[in-house]
């Protein structure tokens, strides 16, 4: 099974609205798509959380996968894949009234104070994810599966699906809460016969994963940002205060608003510098990135890092660590650094 993860494009996004600069004018299109991506997000946790409960000896599972097809990029939150067939789940976290406008294929929220939002039909999306898979699969020579999907809706409660009352549509691929395990027995009555041994289903399930590549995302392009708009500095990690920049004095970080001292507050900053900027840093660059004082504390901070380098002398490059979205964790439904455990190379004091 291959675990949900933090989509890149949510760290990405949380990252940027914390450094933006106070006060830009971006801030409340990036407050706007946050939202919408962290409710993304807990849509697939939850379809991630009720696929748990399906037979693990029945079905592989795959979470927000991406894959390519001739430069084509797409992403399945949820893949099921068994001996009879293989399920396409999308998941939608959209509280409220929606409807289903059958006549122009849209979703519309309808709110409360009546006007009206519009959405992507989900069904549409999943047809369109419906073809490009089965178009992926062919080209691998593994097109021995029929391929069906669902779109599930988290909500039971707080979502009311609704759609035009004259046009006969098709439901029976959308679903809300539990009724997910209700569509996916109608999928094992549907597709009886056994297409594949298990064996077939783990090259499958192994292509797939050798083939999954996230897109990488320049965030600051996504929303017409430029390096100038992140401050540079290490963060204040109190929350009330959040001053950039901190001093650095006598091996320490202390902030010169509020007095709070971080002993690893560089880390934050060179994973955002990492993650916003760019994925390489010079000393130069570093020193005036972080503030610090000489180009000797700069090297010995970069050094205790245990980041992979390029080239000597002055043109010496360090690289990002591998993979730096995985230093963020959930923490109390907010997306923050992973400081000072194991796996973290800046508890070796600079
Ligand atoms: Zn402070």
């Amino acid at each position: 099974m291959k675990e949900l993860p933090i989509p890149q494009r949510l760290i990405l996004t949380d990252i940027l609205k914390k450094f933006l600069k106070r006060h830009h004018p971006k801030h409340s299109e990036i407050d706007k798509d946050l939202a919408k991506r962290w409710a993304g997000y807990w849509g697939e946790r939850a379809l991630a959380n009720y696929v748990k409960e399906l037979p693990q000896e029945k079905y592989l599972i795959f979470h927000d996968l991406e894959l390519q097809l001739n430069g084509i990029h797409f992403q399945i939150d949820t893949l099921l894949i068994c001996q009879n067939f293989v399920l396409i789940i999308e998941a939608k976290n959209i509280s409220g009234t929606l409807y289903f406008d059958n006549v122009f294929n849209q979703l519309l929220r309808i709110n409360p104070d009546g006007t009206e939002e519009s959405f992507e039909d989900p069904r549409v999306q999943c047809q369109r994810l419906h073809s490009l898979l089965r178009r992926w699969l062919v080209k691998n020579g593994l097109n021995m599966l029929p391929i069906d999907h669902l779109v599930f809706f988290k909500s039971a409660n707080k979502t009311i699906l609704k759609s035009n009352p004259n046009i006969r549509a098709d439901f029976s691929k959308v679903c809300k809460g539990r009724d997910l395990f209700n569509k996916i027995e109608d999928c094992d009555r549907r597709y009886k016969q056994v297409k594949i041994d298990l064996e077939k289903i783990n090259e499958i399930g192994k292509l797939i994963l050798s083939q999954h590549s996230p897109k990488k995302i320049n965030i600051l392009e996504t929303y017409g940002l430029l390096e100038k708009d992140i401050p540079s500095g290490v963060m204040c990690p109190n929350s009330t205060c959040s001053q950039i920049p901190m001093d650095y004095k006598k091996g320490k970080w202390i902030c010169p608003k509020c007095n709070t001292i971080s002993k690893n507050g560089h880390f934050e900053a060179l994973l955002v510098h990492f993650l916003l900027i760019k994925p390489t840093i010079t000393n130069t660059e570093c020193q005036s990135f972080l503030h610090l004082p000489t180009k000797d504390i700069t090297q010995k901070i970069l050094l205790s890092l245990n980041l992979q380098t390029t080239g000597q002398t002055k043109k010496r490059m360090y690289h990002q660590w591998p993979n730096p979205e995985s230093y963020f964790i959930l923490e109390e439904n907010h997306i923050k650094p992973i400081l000072c455990s194991k796996k973290v190379p800046p508890c070796v004091s600079p």
